[in-house]
């Protein structure tokens, strides 16, 4: 939340975030493991297990580019369709780019620069800069009363 400098670019996340769920990466991901690794069988698999190496997926392992580019081209409508600035997105992906440390959770989203410039191309340069969301002062008032 503080990483961000606006409500669009936050929902810019939780909207690529949300694709994911969508279209069920994190599942197709755990059935894959879970085959390779011979822990699932006919009869299933047990729960615990499913638990234990999904939280290790999700937490830990990077998703495949494929996933990714999915994502981002989801999020990317829900986040227009939302009313926000698309552009966000971008700005917000540039941003953690330019970080000395960046946040750990892009270790886990690869190809970040090959995914900046595919979102350039999706989106409208009409009203990519146009939506809601895009107020500095007011986000940071916020953001600093929710996290001190
Ligand atoms: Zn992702």
């Amino acid at each position: 939340m503080k990483a961000a400098d606006n409500e669009a670019e936050l929902a810019s996340v939780i909207a690529h975030e949300i694709a994911h769920i969508a279209a069920r990466h994190g599942v197709k991901q755990l059935r894959q493991t879970l085959l390779a690794q011979g822990l699932a069988t006919a009869a299933g698999v047990d729960d615990s297990v499913a638990v234990q190496i999904g939280v290790e997926l999700a937490l830990r392992r990077p998703k495949s580019r494929q996933a990714e580019f999915e994502a981002d081209q989801i999020g990317l409508e829900t986040l227009g369709r939302a009313g926000y600035a698309q552009y966000s997105a971008i700005t917000f992906m540039q941003k953690l780019l330019k970080q000395a440390s960046p946040p750990s959770f892009l270790s886990t989203h690869p190809a970040t620069s090959a995914r900046i410039s595919q979102m350039k191309q999706m989106i409208n340069p009409e009203f990519a800069y146009n939506g809601d969301g895009l107020n500095e002062r007011r986000y940071q008032v916020i953001v600093n009363r929710l996290v001190p």
